[in-house]
Parts: structure tokens; sequence; C-alpha cells
């Protein structure tokens, strides 16, 4: 029997200058999310044993937005395994069109090359939906996911997997029918995890290995190992390995054999 799996945590924010010792400290494989493309770049400077930089242009964030660059874009994805974040945002100053045009180049491109891509669709859920169904795009998480039953039903059709934080319900999820093996586990640190008792850090999401496994009726070790199946299932079916810290990569070995 291998050691345990640590936690896994598919969506945080973390300042691109924080120590490699400080994020190992974490005891958790981390993916980072950025806002722009000039964060992203600082980001993919870095290799870290056990978190994976993301490449990210937040829809909320108008100067991201404005001076998206697709080539820029493209560059960046040949260098990492994460997208993170892109997507829709009902409530952003950004015009809404200028947001679409985005987010489908940006699937587009992932459409050719894919990656885990975590999807911000806050007020937007429908237009967010269409795009991944219009642009083709394999590897969605849907993070911090708000969308109706029957979007949900219509996400599941289309592939997506969704990423649970410490201020969400799972019970939701479970309801509107979406299988165990289509959720990961995020913080979305500092903004997910900002309730609640448990501990406020990257990495840190034992309550929502609790929250899932009493949302579908399973002991929390059972879950854990299911997260990481997952990942190692959606790492294969995209062809990112090669893209991953080795670390992690012997990580998602155990995490294949293990229950063989
Ligand atoms: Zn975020």
């Amino acid at each position: 029997m291998s050691r345990e799996l640590p936690p896994l945590d598919l969506h945080a924010h973390i300042d691109v200058g924080v120590g490699a010792r400080d994020l190992e400290s974490l005891g958790a494989v981390v993916f980072v999310a950025t806002r722009t493309l000039e964060k992203s770049a600082a980001a993919l400077t870095r290799s870290d044993a056990v978190t994976i930089w993301g490449v990210g242009c937040h829809p909320g964030v108008p100067a991201a937005q404005d001076r998206f660059d697709v080539e820029l874009f493209r560059y960046q994805l040949a260098q990492t395994a994460f997208i993170s974040e892109v997507g829709l945002d009902g409530g952003s100053k950004v015009p809404m069109d200028r947001q679409v045009e985005v987010f489908t180049e940006i699937l587009g491109l992932v459409a050719q090359a894919p990656r885990i891509v975590s999807v911000h669709s806050a007020r937007a859920t429908t237009r967010t939906l269409d795009v991944i169904e219009q642009t083709g795009a394999r590897g969605v998480i849907l993070h911090w996911w708000l969308g109706s039953d029957r979007e949900t039903k219509r996400a599941i059709d289309l592939g997506c997997f969704f990423s649970v934080n410490p201020s969400m319900d799972p019970r939701r999820l479970a309801t509107a029918g979406v299988p165990l093996e289509r959720l990961l586990p995020e913080t979305d640190h500092p903004s997910g995890n900002r309730r609640g008792a448990s501990m406020k850090q990257p990495g840190w999401t034992s309550d929502v290995e609790a929250s899932v496994a009493r949302a579908y009726g399973l002991p929390e070790q059972a879950v854990r190992r299911q997260f990481w199946k997952t990942l190692a299932a959606l790492v294969d079916a995209l062809d990112v390995e090669w893209l991953l810290p080795p670390v992690v990569c012997a990580m998602l070995d155990a995490a294949r054999r293990s229950g063989e």
C-alpha cells in the first residue's frame, strides 16, 4: 500500500512571488489560477514540485480582457497543462460581446491543443455552456458552478467537470445528477474558503472531501482517492502528463495503481 496521496486543489489564487518552500509546505498539489496574461508570463517562469501554474484571462478584469492577445496566449498555452481562469461573468464591466470573443478564442485553441481548463461562469452560465458547445473544447472544469439543474445536466452532456469549494453545497450537484467521477476539489483561495471554521489556505480541501462524502454517501478517504483517479483519467484523456511536474506524475501513477 502506497502512502496516502495529498489533497488536491484545482483552483486557487496564489501570488507568483511566494517561495517554493512555502508552496511545498502546503502539503497539497495546487493548480494556481492567474487573472491576466502578464501574471501568467511571470508564473510560467517558475518550476515547482507540486504547484501547477495556470494561464488565465479573468472575464471580470477589464485590463486583462482589453489586452488579451491570442498569439501570446497560444505561446503560453504551449508551456502549461492548466488554463485558469477564463470564462464569462455577467456582473463584469467588460461588455459581454468582448468576453465571448476572448473566451471563444481561448477555447478554440484549447479544442486544438487540449488542456485542463478551469472556467468561470458567474451569472453567465447558459452563455458559458454555449461557448463550450460551439468550440467543442474538452477538459473543462466548471469552477464555482451555480447553474440550474437543467444547465447542470447540459454541462454533464458536454463532458464538463465541476470543482467544488468549501462555500458550495455539493448536494445541489448530487441532486442534479452529477456523478462523483465528474467532481474535483478547489479552494478558490482566498474567496472560496473565506467562510467556515477550517484552515484558510490553498490546498486545504479536507472540508470539501467531507462535504462531498456526505452528499454522495461515501467515506472521506474514498472521496480523495476518487478525486485523484478522476484527475489521472482527465490527464490521460487530454494527454497533458508531459507538461506536469515529475512529482505530480508519480502521484498520478500511484492513483492509477490504487485499488487495482
Ligand atoms: Zn478564481
